[in-house]
């Protein structure tokens, strides 16, 4: 059934979960100057809600009592954190639909995706209630007979976690997850643009029994929050997903005082359509990565390459696809695509359309604003892209697929590794050998072999190149919350 916004948001506003202060030692709070951001509908444009925009003072005093929970949180036994987690976790899934409201009406994704997300982001919880208890040490074959060595993981501390707009959710649990799993206490700082999804959570986290001060969230002032997060000695580490630029100062800014830092950040994903590939499950696939979101994730497909012999085809079947796209308010049954998420997002994808035709490249379908106004734009597939246009060096981040042509195996692989990102890629072939040698010679962090979606909690995931540092998700995910201690037991032969 369709809904309007205006009911959602009244029916979310009575049922608690629509929160407009920010959380600092397990209280609610306004800014202390009292000054508000407004959050608004990205489908609409209406005000959703005023909330407080915090700045240093906020959130030095969130540092100091995620330090002072630090001591409390960490002596927990992995059980007893894990059992917190899990509670956080049913109640994440008790309130799916609301919770998925809240980011279709803040980001705009239709409102199956957002439930989605929710899934998603929820199963990072799960999944690092489960990896709490399996943070194993080791003891090492001594050097000397006198002595026993062993290795002990321990965790890092106050963790400064600042998180992008695209999955207002699931970028705040894959970092917070592993880092309360772990002993770590942590300050959020969602995006301005969407706030609520993640004041909603954290209430959740206190219904669940997260202790005050083990989660805080702060937002506002970003370069404000983002300073006092890294020049406080107390904050022991910095995760991040966002823009290429914002990462490389952060990771700057990080230097004097020597914090630990994971980055996840732009990508320019290839889509390698070779001639050997079942055509159904490349437009398929392709599809899948290029318009989730509306093509707002940092692993949407970017360059879709396709090779000579299948050009024509594909490019006439996933023209085929993508028309069959419905573009529409989040809100409403049927809509797949959204609106992208300001203006400014729209303007950079006519620049970079209008570069492209400037310099040769063919509309197939779409090309311009959609005729529903706001920021919706239309789904658009351009062919004749070649690699001096702006699209096929800087990621979209938008509903725009460009088709590259090429001829070799050797020439895809040059093309999609002359990127300095190195985040997602994707191949479609029904060889065998053939995928094995690609995904290996791919520069990139993940690939996946003729699947489009691929990211999941129980995956490593992060990039290479300047994508990123470190892994979220998976086993791995659990290490960047994770301080490695070395003991040595001398004079051990005395009885
Ligand atoms: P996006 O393109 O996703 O908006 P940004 O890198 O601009 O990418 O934003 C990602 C997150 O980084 C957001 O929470 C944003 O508020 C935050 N951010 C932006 N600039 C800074 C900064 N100077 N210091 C700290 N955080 C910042």
């Amino acid at each position: 059934m369709s809904m309007d916004a205006q009911s959602v948001s009244e029916k979310l506003r009575s049922s608690g979960l629509l929160r407009t202060q920010g959380l600092i030692g397990g209280k609610w709070l306004d800014s202390y100057d009292n000054k508000t951001i407004k959050v608004n509908n990205p489908a609409t444009g209406e005000i959703i809600a005023d909330v407080a925009c915090m700045g240093t003072k906020e959130t030095n005093d969130a540092i100091a009592s995620s330090y002072e929970a630090f001591t409390s949180w960490s002596r927990l036994t992995a059980g007893e954190r894990s059992k917190v987690l899990r509670r956080w976790y049913d109640l994440l899934i008790a309130h799916k639909e609301e919770l998925g409201q809240l980011i279709t009406l803040e980001q705009g994704k239709p409102l199956k995706e957002a439930i989605g997300e929710v899934a998603y982001g929820a199963s990072f919880i799960e999944y690092y209630a489960e990896e709490a208890k399996r943070v194993y040490g080791d003891i090492i074959p001594p050097n000397l007979s006198d002595r026993r060595l062993l290795v002990l993981k321990q965790p890092v501390g106050v963790v400064g976690a600042i998180t992008p707009w695209n999955f207002p959710l699931a970028m705040i649990t894959r970092k917070v997850g592993p880092a309360l799993a772990s002993g770590c206490t942590v300050v959020v700082k969602p995006s301005e643009l969407t706030p609520l999804t993640a004041l909603a959570a954290a209430e959740l986290a206190l219904q669940a029994g997260v202790p005050p001060g083990a989660l805080n969230v702060v937002m506002g002032n970003a370069p404000e929050i983002g300073d006092a997060l890294l020049t406080s000695p107390q904050v022991r580490k910095i995760t991040f997903t966002g823009s290429t630029a914002v990462g490389k100062k952060l990771m700057a800014a990080a230097a004097p005082t020597v914090k630990k830092v994971s980055l996840e950040l732009g990508g320019n994903a290839p889509s390698i359509v070779f001639d050997d590939a079942d055509l159904d499950v490349a437009v398929k696939g392709t599809l899948a990565a290029k318009f989730r979101n509306s093509g707002q994730t940092c692993v949407c497909a970017n360059r879709v390459l396709v090779q000579d012999g299948i050009y024509d085809k594909f490019a006439e079947a996933f023209s085929e696809a993508v028309q069959k796209l419905e573009v529409g308010d989040g809100f409403r049954d049927g809509t797949t695509q959204g609106p992208l998420i300001n203006d400014a997002a729209v303007q950079k994808v006519e620049t970079f359309v209008q570069d492209a035709v400037s310099k040769g490249a063919k509309i197939i379908i779409g090309g311009k604003r959609h005729s529903l106004g706001m920021t919706f734009y239309e789904p658009t597939v351009i062919r004749d892209v070649s690699d001096n246009m702006i699209m096929s060096k800087e990621e979209i981040f938008g509903p725009v697929a460009p088709l590259i042509r090429f001829k070799t195996e050797e020439d895809a692989i040059r093309i999609a590794n002359d990127t300095i990102a190195g985040l997602a890629a994707y191949i479609f072939t029904n060889s065998v050998q053939r995928s094995w040698r690609v995904f290996e010679a791919l520069e990139y962090g993940l690939v996946g072999v003729n699947e489009g979606l691929i990211s999941t909690e129980v995956a490593p995931f992060g990039g290479v190149k300047q994508s990123g540092l470190g892994r979220e998700g998976s086993k791995y995910g659990m290490d960047e919350y994770l301080e490695i201690k070395y003991v040595c037991l001398g004079d051990m032969n005395r009885h």
